[in-house]
């Protein structure tokens, strides 16, 4: 049986991230995958169960994960796909970050308890201090996930580590998109860094500094169930395999603000959207995107009005599909970079 390099890549980098590969077979890889002049991505983990790296794997519609990593950017440090480990990844990781120009991807909450020893990225180096450090040469911060966005599960009551998302610890900065789920999409961050290199700045962001191609539109008014039964007499579903309206069964999709009803997740492969979601597997929205989540959005199986309390789950208005409330645009001139702030790399070893 023969492989195709195309098709070497892609089962290697899923090995990878799977911890299938050894150190040997990793160094190989790593020859391999890191193509010299792409725009630099450094990509720390900190807090979190390592899902958006998972998902990320799973990119298809806007670039396959393959010629992502073999033919668009150089992924200069991640742990589940970087070639080498130990000693000689932390030097490849110092090196990286002296470097100015790339783009910082943190995925996973920041500890910032106990002087920030809950985690660590290697030796030494604590999470909350990484990103402090890495972050100062970056062009661009994308905070993968709702953990490295608001603190996500990691952050959630009583949150002994203090953990915080990436936000929490840099404060304001023009440079910061976030990029939330649990996980996030692998199109929300593909889509992101494939406009970042086309556009060169941040694009048009909501509130929460989301993107708004993805997060500008509630899941509510995107719901099949709102367009299919609502108003049609089938209305709420008495249970989750039910047909009808999950919101009295504790949907939020109301609060919710994702493209997931359109987007859907895992992709058959033909660079397609994704087969299924949340709610068309029968299940509600969690609101997994949102800030706050899973606390505010708890407990998930029980009707909970929505905050400003405008709707009620009668409210009349669901036999049409209508636009959410409109977002407020944060991006301005000012925080626009160009696109000579993404610098390449030319000068591995
Ligand atoms: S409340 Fe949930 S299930 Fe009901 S229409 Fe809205 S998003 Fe769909
Ligand atoms: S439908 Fe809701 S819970 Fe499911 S992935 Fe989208 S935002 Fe998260």
């Amino acid at each position: 049986m023969r492989f195709s390099r195309r098709e070497f890549l892609k089962v290697a980098a899923a090995a990878a991230a799977a911890g299938r590969l050894t150190p040997a077979a990793l160094a190989s890889l790593g020859r391999v995958l890191r193509i010299e002049g792409g725009p630099r991505v450094i990509w720390l983990q900190g807090a979190g169960c390592d899902g958006d790296a998972i998902s990320f794997l799973n990119s298809i519609h806007y670039a396959t994960v393959d010629s992502l990593l073999t033919t668009t950017i150089d992924l200069e440090f991640q742990n589940n796909l970087m070639a080498v480990t130990g000693d000689m990844a932390v030097s490849v990781g110092e090196a990286a970050g002296a470097e100015p120009g790339y783009i910082l991807v943190v995925e996973g909450a920041i500890p910032v308890g106990g002087d920030g020893k809950y985690c660590t990225v290697w030796h030494g180096l604590s999470m909350y201090d990484a990103v402090v450090e890495f972050s100062q040469n970056a062009s661009f911060i994308l905070a993968l996930g709702t953990c490295a966005s608001f603190g996500g599960v990691t952050a959630g009551a009583p949150n002994p580590t203090n953990s915080q998302g990436v936000g929490g610890v840099l404060g304001s900065d023009d440079r910061l998109i976030n990029l939330p789920g649990c996980p996030a999409h692998p199109d929300w961050l593909v889509g992101t860094i494939v406009y970042l290199l086309t556009n060169g700045y941040v694009p048009p962001l909501d509130e929460h500094r989301r993107p708004l191609e993805f997060f500008g539109r509630r899941i509510h008014d995107n719901c099949f169930n709102r367009r299919e039964y609502c108003g049609q007499g089938i209305n709420f579903a008495p249970e989750l395999s039910g047909e009808g309206c999950k919101e009295l069964l504790g949907c939020k999709g109301k609060r919710t603000y994702a493209d997931c009803p359109m987007r859907k997740w895992n992709s058959d492969g033909s660079g397609e959207f994704g087969v299924n979601w949340c709610i068309g597997s029968g299940t509600t929205c969690l609101g997994c995107v949102e800030p706050g989540f899973p606390d505010a959005l708890s407990p998930f199986y029980v009707y909970l009005p929505t905050p400003d309390g405008t709707e009620s789950p009668d409210d009349g208005d669901r036999g049409t599909t209508v636009g959410g409330p409109e977002k407020k645009v944060t991006n301005r001139p000012d925080n626009h970079r160009e696109m000579g702030e993404i610098s390449g790399h030319d000068d591995h070893n």
